[in-house]
């Protein structure tokens, strides 16, 4: 299967990845399903996480329904989030060398899943937390993934007994202002965005440089309805086969 994209657009993004310094990668949905992941928002998934559940994805990563269906939260988090098996794609390659080329100066990662362990991308921001990290609200004692996945219903922390939260932003919750700050910093300075997928259910971020900044913008979204006057351009085709094209 060859690319869709034209090969004009191909060149064009090349010749300025090339002459670029400080590219920013922002890793979302269409990275962790071309990594073996799981789009929960769409139609299908929707629809099946309903008929298993009695509610939508969107519903269940809530602050609200963690602090209300904390034992049903946990039931889909264990099976749908943290039983996706996601692997390294040729897109996480193509980064790293990016990265090698001393040219990637940040990845803004959207995913709860993170960037896979045996990928060695540095000054990755976890916009929407990780999956890795959960933490008893009462004493702040950490555990790790195996501790929650191998919990028998709710995870509770062994000394509290008050149920782990897991390390996700729910739907609801604010961004770290911390982090926010790293992302605004990195952004303003980018002369090439490579936004790599949409955040899911979260606020649509704008990802923008600082005004006298010349940046140029690039979308990847399958979705043929996704227009977006904000970015250069939309690229339709697999991340895992367009950046190895852009990036030497
Ligand atoms: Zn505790």
């Amino acid at each position: 299967m060859g690319i869709r994209t034209d090969e004009k657009i191909v060149n064009y993004i090349r010749k300025k990845m090339q002459k670029s310094h400080k590219v920013v990668a922002v890793l979302g949905i269409e990275m962790l399903v071309e990594g073996g992941g799981c789009d929960l928002d769409s139609n299908d998934e929707n629809y099946r996480v309903e008929e298993e559940y009695g509610f939508c994805p969107e519903d269940i990563l809530s602050t609200s329904f963690f602090n209300a269906k904390v034992e049903k939260f946990y039931r889909f988090y264990k099976k749908e989030i943290l039983g996706m098996k996601l692997h390294a794609t040729p897109a996480h390659d193509a980064l790293v060398r990016l990265q090698n080329q001393g040219k990637l100066s940040a990845v803004i990662c959207q995913n709860y899943h993170g960037i896979p362990e045996n990928v060695p991308l540095n000054n990755v921001i976890d916009l929407n937390g990780n999956i890795n990290i959960n933490q008893c609200p009462h004493c702040d004692k950490d555990f790790d993934i195996q501790y929650i996945v191998n919990s028998k219903g709710i995870p509770q922390c062994d000394h509290c007994k008050v149920a782990i939260r897991p390390g996700i932003r729910l739907i609801g919750e604010r961004v770290d202002t911390k982090l926010m700050t790293q992302v605004a910093i990195a952004c303003d300075t980018a002369d090439v965005m490579l936004i790599l997928g949409k955040n899911m259910y979260h606020d649509r971020l704008e990802y923008s440089a600082a005004p006298e900044q010349e940046q140029l913008k690039v979308l990847f979204s399958k979705n043929e309805f996704e227009r977006n006057g904000k970015v250069d351009f939309i690229i339709r085709d697999d991340i895992c086969e367009f950046l190895p094209l852009i990036i030497d």
